[in-house]
């Protein structure tokens, strides 16, 4: 078993178009979380590489902001295309790398070639404004120019998603994408690359050469892109302590930053709540990819009236929810990345406990050996919002709290630092839409009857607060990657001033 996963890994790659002198001979080793073993030693970029590609992007923006916006909507066609035909090998080696169950290793294909299609259909829509003037004779307009090389940093939970959610928007914005992903999954982003450049292959001339490109490494690769001058844009997804600090450092050169960090998602549970669609919706909102989503819901504010009729139940599906291989079972929850992610969780589970908490779950479970982290999603029942449950915990622990009135579980789901995801289940439209009024849900993204995780790309994706406050994806998220250009016209023959000014020379 230990030596099939590295020689698949091996196998996907060269079919994906990733030279094998990529993986294999170099100083950054691949674990597989499923069993532990390593699978890969790939090939470190060094200061000098990174500075040479951004080098290199600025060059290629130079020539891809000329090509018309539809055109570059033809090039993600294509890659859609290559997505679409590699989804099945490309889905598998998300799962062997990072853990997560077969379907949601191709469901990450799936979100790629829904960008895709999203930005394809966009590039024919960047559109300006025509404003009125208040001049004789002149005009008044906006337009969205490209803003020059993005540089995208990604998290491991998502680690082809988050490229394809800035990168899709990025080139029919028409700008270069530097992409430097997350450590832990350096195998997912080769592929891609490769999938890439062979769209940009059957594209054509007038795609210029480094107009998306890799850069493999730790925090050391990316803070060169967060520090350069010559990006305008940095991406960043990952935790709120990398966020604070790329942010701050972005800021310092005025450079723009999209932030995409920790959430610590909640779902209030209304006395009117359908309970069997709850159960259901929580069930995978708390546990699926074995509770790394940045969306994943991590407390559940419960009416008292309905406690006694879901918790106990909810504790049941927690006891005999399939904890396994996700590539020798159909379990639903799959390996946590890493030991340290297990000996966060336990940390946390410690802590809820030294709070009074009621904790359910949460053992290691023996699913391959001990180099790989399995466990058992937690449930912790808490007599108050105290201690971890005011943290992100990157693990299946879901804090239950009770509730007597809804304005006491608002203030519940608002009052902590984070502000990603948010659900209400129930059929009271009274109390439903004041969840979602301006004085309900602080959060980038408020659902109904439904968890908070597993977003479409047709909205804008991103949170407040300790969040991050970017927005990726659908919607008009496009505009982060243009500059806005405002333009007066003036047609006429004299030169009136606005406000009334004055200036007879
Ligand atoms: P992480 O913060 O450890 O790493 C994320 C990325 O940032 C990696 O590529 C890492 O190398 C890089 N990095 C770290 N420090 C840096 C620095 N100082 N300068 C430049 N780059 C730096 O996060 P992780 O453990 O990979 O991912 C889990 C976290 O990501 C969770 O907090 C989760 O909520 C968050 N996340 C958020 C979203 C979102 O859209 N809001 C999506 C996915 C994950």
């Amino acid at each position: 078993m230990t030596n099939l996963i590295a020689s698949e890994v091996h196998d996907l790659l060269v079919r994906l178009g990733v030279p094998a002198a990529r993986f294999t001979g170099g100083t950054l080793a691949v674990r597989s979380p499923v069993t532990g073993e390593e699978i890969a030693r790939v090939v470190e970029s060094t200061p000098d590489d990174a500075r040479g590609t951004i080098g290199a992007a600025v060059e290629a923006f130079t020539a891809w902001r000329r090509v018309p916006a539809p055109r570059r909507g033809e090039l993600v066609r294509l890659l859609g295309e290559e997505l679409r035909a590699s989804k099945a090998a490309l889905g598998r080696l998300v799962t062997l790398e990072v853990g997560k169950v077969v379907s949601e290793g191709l469901g990450e294909v799936q979100e790629m070639i829904d960008i895709c299609d999203f930005a394809v259909g966009l590039s024919r829509q960047l559109y300006g404004l025509t404003i009125q003037s208040e001049r004789p004779d002149h005009r008044l307009t906006e337009q969205w120019h490209p803003a020059g090389v993005v540089g995208v940093i990604s998290a491991f939970n998502f680690p082809v998603a988050v490229w394809s959610w800035n990168a899709a928007l990025a080139f029919v914005c028409g700008d270069p994408v530097v992409w430097k992903p997350s450590e832990k999954t350096p195998l997912t982003a080769l592929a891609v690359q490769a999938l890439f450049d062979r769209a940009v292959a059957r594209f054509g001339d007038d795609a210029p050469a480094n107009l998306g490109t890799l850069l493999i490494g730790g925090r050391e690769i990316g803070e060169l892109l967060v520090d350069d001058a010559r990006v305008p844009v940095v991406s960043a997804t990952g935790s709120t302590r990398m966020g604070r600090i790329v942010g701050e450092r972005v800021a310092r050169r005025f450079g723009k930053s999209i932030l995409e960090l920790g959430g610590n998602n909640a779902s209030i549970v209304t006395p009117s709540a359908d309970l069997e669609l709850t159960l259901r919706a929580v069930a995978f909102g708390a546990m699926g990819t074995a509770g790394q989503r940045c969306t994943t819901l991590r407390r559940l504010i419960v009416h008292e009236d309905v406690y006694d009729a879901l918790v106990p139940r909810l504790a049941q599906v927690y006891h005999r929810i399939a904890v396994g291989s996700p590539i020798e079972s159909d379990a639903l929850v799959g390996p946590l990345i890493d030991g340290a992610s297990f000996e966060a969780m336990q940390a946390s589970l410690r802590d809820a406990k030294a709070h009074g908490g009621i904790v359910h779950g949460g053992e290691r479970v023996d699913v391959n050996g001990d180099g790989s982290f399995y466990a058992r999603p937690a449930l912790v029942e808490m007599p108050g919002q105290v201690g971890p449950v005011r943290e992100e915990t990157f693990a299946p622990i879901l804090y239950v709290l009770k509730y007597r009135a809804l304005d006491e579980a608002i203030a519940l789901q608002n009052d902590v630092p984070q502000g990603l995801s948010s659900s209400i289940f129930g059929n009271d439209l009274r109390e439903i839409e004041q969840f979602l009024s301006g004085a309900g849900s602080d959060c980038g993204i408020a659902n109904v009857n439904m968890g908070p995780s597993g977003a479409e790309i047709g909205g804008a994706f991103g949170g407040e607060k300790e969040t991050g406050g970017g927005r990726e994806s659908g919607s008009d998220a496009w505009r982060a990657y243009m500059r806005r250009q405002t333009n007066a016209i003036n047609y006429g023959r004299t030169l009136p001033l606005a406000q009334g000014v004055t200036f007879d020379i």
